[in-house]
């Protein structure tokens, strides 16, 4: 393979994850725990979650066929996200993801509450 310095890497290389399109029923059925289909058949594994910038998330996913990279783009909590994830801790609870649902916890990600499993952050945790 003759490297070029000068090209960034290519797309779906794991430098290079291939952006899914930004279409609610995807995310819906990330939410949901169900596998993504990939754009080039298969399904996509999921390989990690990062926090993306501006408190949204990013997952990382491979095509089992393909073994390219994909990345879903995770939108960033809503205003009334927030303040559901602050009412329940301050009324002691622990707070869940309002987008995966009651059973996923939230973790704290430094100062922040963040979901395991989209990578958005949900407010303060202080
Ligand atoms: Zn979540």
């Amino acid at each position: 393979m003759v490297k070029n310095s000068e090209a960034s890497p290519p797309a779906g290389s794991p430098l290079n994850p291939i952006p899914l399109p930004k279409e609610r029923k995807l995310l819906r059925r990330y939410y949901a725990g169900e596998r993504l289909r990939s754009p080039l058949g298969g399904q996509l594994d999921v390989l990690g979650i990062r926090e993306g910038e501006g408190g949204g998330g990013r997952v990382l996913l491979e095509c089992n066929t393909s073994s390219l990279r994909f990345v879903l783009m995770v939108p960033r909590a809503s205003k009334a996200e927030v303040a559901k994830v602050k009412e329940a801790v301050e009324a002691g609870e622990e707070p869940a993801c309002p987008r995966h649902g009651p059973y996923q916890r939230l973790a704290r990600s430094g100062r922040r509450w963040a979901c395991p499993l989209c990578g958005v952050s949900f407010g303060k945790s202080i």
